[in-house]
């Protein structure tokens, strides 16, 4: 077991100076002072964290695990992800899914590398189905993926998207329909993760799934909410759907930084959101980490995962958000909507031992999933340790 001592825990609500006490990779107890464990002789080390706040790890919900692409040909293939650049920015569970590119890059590869991310320490999960309706998947069945295997909680669809332009509704709320039953069967999430593209009909489809067949908001995640354009409605339609109990998910890489003028900055598309009277905790931030992005030399470059937590200070110096708010969209938030609220997205007994220590200068010193520490020093300050 270890009792780490920190000046300044985040839950995500403020707790100031709190003791951590681990063991079996969750959390035990968190309070001001839990020096009396120490007098489990022999049993506990207790460490002393550096300056810096002590926040619950990430939760990215939108990873190209093996690289994305979006349409724009074989020059935005991307390579996959490495374990480093998760527990280097901080990310210590994501979901991975595939992109456009579904004749050569597979469900089977994605599941694979899940596993090959989760071997190295990473929570990993991944959504079956992808852009294409009817939606392929790895078994017998979209509902069969969710209820037979473990890493997988949910299923990929698009809407509004040039390069996927389905027109067949009935093969959506085929879709839907089966993860209403995925949900009831195996006690998951089963959410709807929805690819929203910038042709003309925004969210309709999917308010059409509530209408028609009673689909539960709080089921589906669309995401890419700020995707921005003369055309498309996307916006306007998410703060519709976030007031109406749904979830909007708001892409890091969006926007005129990334190079993509037609996207809304997600810093300001939060603030938006907030002002136009979306509840905080129907708000979440997504990487879309292994995406293609155009570089400055005419080609692309991979979205990392380290944007995250690049726009989640942005939030709370630029954005003006304090750390709990600006936390909550990339934790707790997206832990209830992945139905992962009982292990993960906040600092508290019971929950998985996933913890990031950010430095002063906005870096990540130091990164702890499932108890293990996969970035920064091992053994930071050690105070004592009882043999
Ligand atoms: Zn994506």
């Amino acid at each position: 077991m270890r009792l780490l001592r920190s000046s300044h825990v985040f839950a995500p609500a403020e707790l100031g100076a709190q003791d951590i006490l681990i063991g079996g990779g969750r959390i035990l107890a968190v309070g001001a002072d839990l020096s009396a464990a120490s007098a489990l002789d022999g049993l506990i080390s207790v460490e002393t964290l550096p300056p810096g706040r002590l926040i619950p790890g990430l939760i990215d919900q939108h990873v190209h695990f093996i690289g994305g692409g979006e349409g724009d040909g074989p020059e935005a293939r991307m390579p996959e992800l490495a374990f480093e650049a998760f527990a280097s920015a901080g990310i210590t569970t994501a979901v991975g899914l595939l992109g456009s590119e579904i004749e050569a890059k597979t469900l089977p590869s994605l599941l694979r590398k899940a596993h090959e991310l989760d071997r190295a320490g990473l929570t990993t999960f991944i959504y079956t189905g992808a852009m294409a309706l009817p939606a392929p998947f790895l078994t017998q069945s979209v509902p069969s993926d969710i209820a037979l295997l473990d890493k997988v909680i949910g299923a990929k669809s698009a809407i509004s998207e040039r390069a996927f332009p389905n027109l067949d509704f009935a093969a959506f709320a085929a879709l839907a329909g089966s993860l209403v039953q995925a949900k009831a069967v195996s006690g998951k999430a089963a959410v709807l993760h929805l690819h929203v593209g910038r042709l003309r009909g925004g969210l309709a489809a999917l308010f059409d799934l509530i209408e028609k067949i009673d689909f539960p908001p709080s089921q589906a995640v669309p995401t890419h909410i700020n995707r921005a354009s003369d055309v498309s409605p996307v916006f306007e339609h998410g703060i519709r759907f976030a007031k109406a109990g749904g979830t909007i998910d708001f892409t890091c890489c969006l926007g005129p930084r990334d190079g993509l003028p037609a996207g809304l900055d997600p810093v300001e598309a939060v603030l938006r959101a907030l002002d136009a009277g979306v509840p905080a905790e129907r708000i979440t931030l997504s990487s879309d980490a292994g995406v293609a992005v155009p570089d400055h030399r005419g080609g692309f470059r991979a979205v990392p995962p380290a944007i995250l937590l690049c726009d989640l200070l942005r939030l709370t110096t630029e954005g003006g958000l304090d750390w709990p708010q600006a936390l909550a969209f990339v934790t707790g938030n997206v832990a209830r909507v992945l139905g992962l609220s009982s292990r993960k997205g906040a600092i508290a007994p019971g929950m998985d031992a996933d913890l990031v220590l950010v430095g002063e200068d906005g870096r990540v010193v130091w990164t702890m999933a499932a108890g293990r520490v996969v970035f920064g020093p091992g053994m930071i300050t050690r105070e004592m340790t009882v043999h």
